[in-house]
């Protein structure tokens, strides 16, 4: 389970494994895999892995 995030700059998605709130904020500046910088991410919500 994590946050699902999209890099604004280069749009790819991926899930955030952090363990506290960033619900109430709009995007995160994190490092980006892609972009090999750090990026903001635009956060699309939680989800939860363990209901698969
Ligand atoms: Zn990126």
């Amino acid at each position: 389970m994590g946050w699902k995030v999209k890099c604004t700059s280069c749009g790819t998605e991926r899930v955030l494994n952090i363990s506290f709130d960033i619900g109430r904020q709009k995007t995160i500046y994190i490092y980006c895999n892609v972009c090999k910088k750090n990026t903001f991410n635009e956060i699309l919500g939680y989800i939860d892995e363990e209901a698969k």
